[in-house]
């Protein structure tokens, strides 16, 4: 799987968010025992309160031990010490040595091990007895706190209108006793955003008892502006390059990291900074290798929404859509508006602006009102001009993958693109039944 490698040598961003990813528990070791900060899961993108708080927050899945490739250790110490740029000139030379077989494997390494690391803590789920009727993420998410929960000193839960999330996240009390609930009230209510204000008032207590610090105005509105900034480089990502007939990569590069990107936004890496860092290099990176005509032309290449992948799909899939011909696209945020920027101006009260951002998202995206969503859907994939788009149907959800026949009506009314179903168990699974339904969509074009 060469295909990825090429490109992403060169992508020093990119080999940065994955070695900061994967080098999450060091990292977060010694938050932990050396600065004495507070660990608290997130899952789902909504970190944004912990950060204020002065508290570290966690994908739990980073605070596994994965085998770091040693070129990107190597690397990650070489640019330490002398930097990046002369870390990029480091590899160009090493490259004239043709010594590419050892970089060969390196991100194929970095999803594998991300993937290998997701199945076996699914396979830490069920052996914990969670129910078979879970889906993939939340089975995998159990295995998360299994594993690893001991370590955390608190994690955040926001109640969003699926029945399997909410029963999942009253069971997580058993592997971390302090638990921060921001019940997110339906949205036909009056009051929904004056309660939904107050719940969130709440859990900025609790999280201010929690790391002893004061979370003011300034530090909320601080916080919001990185992650508006990241916001507005993720949508660059999405709706400029992601739609351009020249891309600065191969397209399953492109692909990989959309879906690095996807995971890792959830937590920022557990640093805000050094990840709106990373990301700004990234589209650094990606205008100036598309103005020097470094990467390749896709023009001829349908673009492909591959949705939703939040709780689990297939990553083999959008190798098969390129050796079809295809290019893949990955979007949940966006889709879900988890994208939207929260106001910061001067006289609006954070907090409020907060549960807005909240409201919206489960309004308008993560709410399953099969409705609203599916309009989703459709707003996003003409937003983005995608030729076609593949449902993602995750076994044992009844929520979200409930809405394809009501999509597919849709589509077909709306957009007039071809659409196909896949459907999910656990990775690596029904790969050959993937390349079937993908190859007959394929067809269509
Ligand atoms: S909506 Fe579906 S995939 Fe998402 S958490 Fe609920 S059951 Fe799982």
């Amino acid at each position: 799987m060469s295909i990825f490698t090429e490109d992403i040598v060169n992508f020093r961003s990119v080999l940065q968010l994955a070695y900061n990813f994967l080098a999450g528990r060091d990292y977060l070791k010694k938050k932990k025992f050396q600065e004495r900060k507070k660990l608290i899961s997130v899952a789902l993108p909504f970190s944004d309160l912990v950060f204020a708080s002065g508290a570290v927050p966690v994908f739990p899945i980073r605070m596994e031990q994965f085998k770091v490739h040693s070129y990107l250790t190597a690397l990650n110490s070489a640019t330490n010490l002398i930097g990046w740029n002369l870390t990029t000139k480091l590899l160009s030379f090493v490259r004239k040595f043709d010594v590419l077989k050892i970089l060969d494997t390196v991100l194929d390494d970095v999803i594998h091990t991300i993937n290998d690391k997701y199945n076996e803590l699914y396979d830490l789920g069920i052996d914990h007895g969670i129910s078979s009727d879970f889906c993939y993420g939340i089975t995998g998410l159990t295995g998360m706190f299994v594993s690893k929960g001991k370590n955390l000193d608190a994690n955040i839960n926001f109640t969003i209108r699926c029945s399997a999330w909410n029963k999942y996240s009253e069971t997580l009390k058993q592997f971390v006793p302090r638990q921060i609930w921001v019940d997110i009230p339906p949205r036909n209510i009056d009051n929904a955003l004056e309660l939904l204000t107050d719940n969130v008032s709440q859990a900025i207590s609790d999280l201010e008892e929690i790391t002893g610090n004061i979370v003011s105005d300034n530090s909320l509105n601080k916080q919001f502006r990185i992650g508006n900034q990241i916001k507005r480089f993720y949508k660059t990502i999405l709706y400029e390059f992601s739609a351009s007939d020249f891309y600065p990569c191969n397209p399953a590069t492109f692909s990989e990291i959309l879906a690095l990107l996807g995971l890792s936004y959830q937590d920022y890496n557990s640093d805000n900074q050094r990840y709106l860092e990373s990301f700004s290099y990234l589209v650094k990176e990606m205008r100036e290798r598309i103005n020097k005509g470094i990467g390749m032309d896709v023009s001829d290449m349908p673009r492909i929404l591959l949705t939703p992948v939040f709780g689990g799909w297939e990553p083999e899939s959008h190798e098969i859509l390129y050796e079809l011909g295809a290019r893949t696209i990955y979007a949940d945020w966006e889709i879900l508006n988890l994208l939207e920027e929260i106001s910061v101006s001067k006289n609006s009260n954070p907090v409020e602006e907060y549960a807005k951002f909240l409201l919206n998202a489960t309004t308008r995206g993560i709410g399953y009102d099969q409705e609203a969503l599916t309009d989703s859907y459709i707003e996003t994939a003409k937003a983005l001009n995608v030729d076609g788009l593949v449902f993602n149907q995750v076994f044992g959800c009844h929520s979200i993958s409930n809405c394809y026949s009501l999509l597919r009506r849709k589509i077909r009314n709306k957009l007039e693109i071809p659409t196909t179903v896949i459907n999910f168990n656990k990775i690596g699974d029904n790969v050959e039944q993937v390349k079937t339904r993908l190859g007959a969509f394929m067809e269509m074009f």
